[in-house]
């Protein structure tokens, strides 16, 4: 099979064709035979040998699966080959508490498709059976191919770690990102006042189109006045929720928190380590949350939840996966705005 991947660490262009044997399934396990996928950061991150963890290579990178079930290895019930799937994308041990109760994402031993072990840049993966859910019929395969990381993801930060009630408002950081958009789209949906936080001064209308009540352009690394601008927009009360999957300062996010307000975090695009007023902190009852990324439950009711509320992802460009070296520039450009599909199309 052919598959994009990487025997360096370095920029794009380090992206190679690769021929690779076919994986086979092992018990529980099924390959899938990719049609779609698409960039996101992690793939990113493994490419620039930006995640500072040891991996062997060559690798292939790719998170995102969406295709048809080439193979299914002894013990897998409930899907066949033939079968049109996507998956979620961490799995576990199998045989821990977490594991065995569906929270496979909280297995201290996760392993995630195109970090830990090959993924979507290839033809066909290799996964644990439970990890494939059968999408809704109103999405295209397109579209598919860039929802299951972001959407699962964004509804992990949204419903389970901060319990978003209707209401309530959520400030969104990294808004014109991956799990910014869909983190956006989810919470104007489950009835939410949403604040999008954006570094361009291009993408304010495109977000406000995307569902965003207001929009803030802001960069954390100036350290500006965003906290009062959003007491301005909160009559002076702040926001109950913080989606922050770039890595906001935790005191600028805990001083435009609301009295027991959540920060959730799952990203570092602008800064990993943070120094945080503990006492402020705690007279606030504040919460701050991690996540990465989500259970296959979790992906199952997001797309449900995405389907009865007409969510869809936007696509920005569509490149066939030879030209994954391109889809990696472009996903760093500050003009983005979007998904970026990879097709799996060699022949
Ligand atoms: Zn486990």
């Amino acid at each position: 099979m052919k598959a994009i991947g990487f025997y360096e660490t370095g920029g794009p262009e380090v992206l190679k064709e690769i021929d690779l044997p076919e994986p086979m399934p092992s018990r529980n396990e099924i390959t899938v035979r990719l049609g779609f996928t698409s960039v996101n950061n992690l793939d990113i991150l493994m490419r620039s040998g930006g995640t500072k963890m040891n991996f062997s290579l060559p690798h292939i990178p790719g998170t995102d699966v969406s295709g048809i079930v080439e193979r299914v290895g002894e013990g897998v019930t409930g899907i066949q080959e033939g079968d049109s799937v996507v998956s979620s994308t961490v799995y576990g041990c199998g045989t821990c508490r977490q594991c065995l109760s569906g929270n496979e994402v909280l297995c201290k031993s996760w392993k995630v498709l195109g970090m830990h072990v090959w993924g979507s840049y290839a033809e066909v993966v290799k996964m644990p059976s439970f990890m494939a859910i059968k999408p809704p019929k109103r999405y295209s395969k397109e579209e598919l191919g860039c929802m299951p990381l972001s959407l699962s993801v964004s509804w992990r930060a949204l419903k389970t770690a901060a319990k978003a009630e209707e209401g309530e408002t959520a400030i969104i950081f990294g808004a014109s990102g991956n799990s910014g958009l869909f983190s956006l789209m989810l919470a104007k949906a489950m009835g939410l006042k949403t604040i999008a936080v954006t570094r361009s001064e291009k993408k304010k209308e495109a977000l406000k189109k995307a569902g965003a009540n207001h929009v803030i352009k802001y960069d954390p690394s100036e350290n500006g006045a965003m906290p009062e601008k959003v007491m301005e927009l909160t009559g002076g009360e702040g926001a109950e929720i913080i989606i922050d999957p770039i890595g906001n300062p935790i005191s600028s996010s805990i001083a435009m928190l609301r009295h027991s307000g959540r920060i959730v975090t799952f990203g570092t695009s602008a800064n990993s380590e943070s120094s945080l007023q503990i006492k402020k902190f705690y007279w606030k009852s504040a919460s701050l949350i991690g996540v990465h990324n989500a259970s296959a439950k979790e992906l199952s009711e997001a797309f449900a939840f995405a389907e009865k509320n007409g969510i869809k992802p936007i696509i920005s460009t569509k490149l066939p996966m030879q030209q994954a070296a391109e889809a990696h520039r472009l996903f760093s450009s500050p003009e983005t705005f979007g998904k970026i599909l990879l097709e799996h199309k060699w022949k």
